[in-house]
């Protein structure tokens, strides 16, 4: 019998597990949902990634359904339509996804419809690995053994001859433009191989070169990730027969992913709540005029201003500067992770609940395996370190440009590029950081 297969973040065709089981039923209806409740939310950058993704999966199945609306309804409708016994997703973790499904499930189910959840967008999926006492894992280094003792499955092959089932009914794609002065990576599943395919060729050094913001060496998949134009475990099996110390350090940080996948789908309340609930309880500043400078790039930390304005311009930010820019929001002023993490999950095209919020608590001391809060990253020697030359700086903050050394600039250089004074005193900050830490110790 014909089938439903709803494509939400696995935008792609090859090892899609959900999309072979569709196939195995019969005809597909190859089925996209705008849920407004995602789609507002999801900031420009992200708006316009997805529908260049979805123009790219449209081409590719020769006609996609796209229904705007609540799933509830416009999925029971497409099934109804088709007379399909059966709809196929990919499983989805997240708290919005997870109750959206059991409600889609529930509508379905009043139909006589199934809803058939086949795989994940994670190598292992959250919930699967438990602690030796059955509690899931809030430390990365003994769910990273157990997720490679566990292993993944080899990848599912492509689709072969899959009689799509064209629209009877679609919307048109809406007509997105990116964010002013934003340029964004080419989408889709065959962007996201190519991607991939360059990167492993560079994979060797990701080990040693993957904290320079300024060589710019990391594999720039995280965005292909969130919206599943490839299959982390298509990733893996690649990565398997490597044997250097830069394939070891990238499986390292898919597993990453998943491990923040895993603490959220145990803790839904920490995509706001802090997980470690002490933290509640610090004193913090209301986000003001040094959070504004902080968000337009002009907090006179070339650094920070760096990572900032790579995001507005680029919708991404090097992982070494998220952290960096994390760091000084919540420890140089005091302002509560929440605000960042939501001007993040604006402008990030590769922004993604659980390893936004989870990597911001772990930059704001509160969350599984965080950072020790007393260790306060120095802005300026941050920048010195990992971008020694200071190109990164010189790339993204213009005005640094001829000044000679754009990690510390004089007052006059200041002065004569128009470039602000520090908005705080680092010092000074850092000790009313551990003040107020000490309280809730
Ligand atoms: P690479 O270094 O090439 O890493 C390969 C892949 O591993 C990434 O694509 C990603 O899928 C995964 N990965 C690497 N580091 C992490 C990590 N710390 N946590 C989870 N997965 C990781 N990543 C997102 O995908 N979406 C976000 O919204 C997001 N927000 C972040 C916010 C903060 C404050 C911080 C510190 C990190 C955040 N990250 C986020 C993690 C990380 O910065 C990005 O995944 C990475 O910079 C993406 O670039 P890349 O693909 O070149 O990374």
């Amino acid at each position: 019998p014909p089938s439903v297969a709803w494509f939400r973040r696995d935008l792609r065709l090859s090892d899609n597990p959900a999309l072979l089981a569709a196939a195995a039923d019969g005809p597909v209806l190859p089925l996209f949902v705008l849920d407004p409740a995602l789609w507002r939310p999801a900031g420009p950058a992200r708006r316009c990634y997805l529908t260049a993704s979805l123009r790219s999966l449209d081409a590719a199945v020769g006609g996609l359904t796209l229904l705007e609306g609540d799933p509830v309804r416009r999925v029971v409708e497409a099934a109804r339509a088709v007379g399909a016994e059966r709809v196929h997703v990919a499983a989805d973790f997240g708290p919005h996804g997870a109750r959206r499904d059991a409600a889609v499930e529930r509508a379905l189910g009043e139909a006589g419809i199934a809803l058939v959840r086949t795989g994940s967008p994670y190598a292992v999926a959250p919930g699967r690995l438990r602690t030796g006492g059955g509690t899931a894992y809030q430390v990365f280094t003994p769910y990273h053994r157990a997720w490679a003792d566990h292993g993944w499955r080899a990848p599912a092959g492509d689709p072969a001859d899959v009689e799509w089932l064209r629209p009877d009914r679609s919307a048109a794609l809406p007509d997105v433009e990116p964010p002013a002065g934003m340029t964004l990576p080419e989408a889709g599943e065959e962007a996201a191989h190519a991607r991939w395919q360059e990167f492993l060729d560079r994979v060797a050094d990701y080990d040693d070169e993957r904290d320079r913001p300024d060589l710019d060496t990391t594999s720039r998949m995280s965005v292909h990730l969130k919206w599943g134009e490839i299959h982390p475990r298509t990733m893996l099996a690649d990565l398997a027969p490597l044997r250097s110390a830069g394939a070891a350090a990238y499986r390292r940080e898919l597993a990453w992913r998943d491990f923040f996948a895993d603490v959220l789908h145990a803790r839904p309340e920490t995509a706001r709540a802090y997980l470690r609930p002490a933290f509640a309880g610090m004193r913090y500043d209301e986000p003001g005029a040094a959070y504004d400078a902080w968000r337009a790039g002009r907090t006179g930390f070339p650094v920070v201003d760096a990572g900032m304005r790579q995001l507005r311009a680029t919708g991404w930010m090097h992982n070494r500067v998220r952290m960096v820019v994390a760091s000084f929001l919540v420890k140089d002023l005091h302002v509560e992770w929440q605000h960042g993490a939501r001007h993040f999950l604006h402008w990030l095209v590769d922004g993604d609940l659980a390893s936004n919020q989870q990597n911001w608590q772990w930059a704001a001391g509160s969350g599984a395996e965080a950072a020790p809060y007393f260790r306060v990253f120095n802005p300026t020697s941050q920048g010195r370190k990992f971008d020694p030359d200071g190109t990164y700086v010189r790339r993204w903050v213009p005005e640094l440009a001829e000044v000679t050394d754009p990690h510390d600039p004089s007052p006059d250089d200041r002065e004569r590029s128009g470039y602000p004074a520090p908005v705080v005193d680092h010092a000074a900050e850092r000790r009313e950081a551990l003040a107020r830490w000490e309280e809730i110790r």
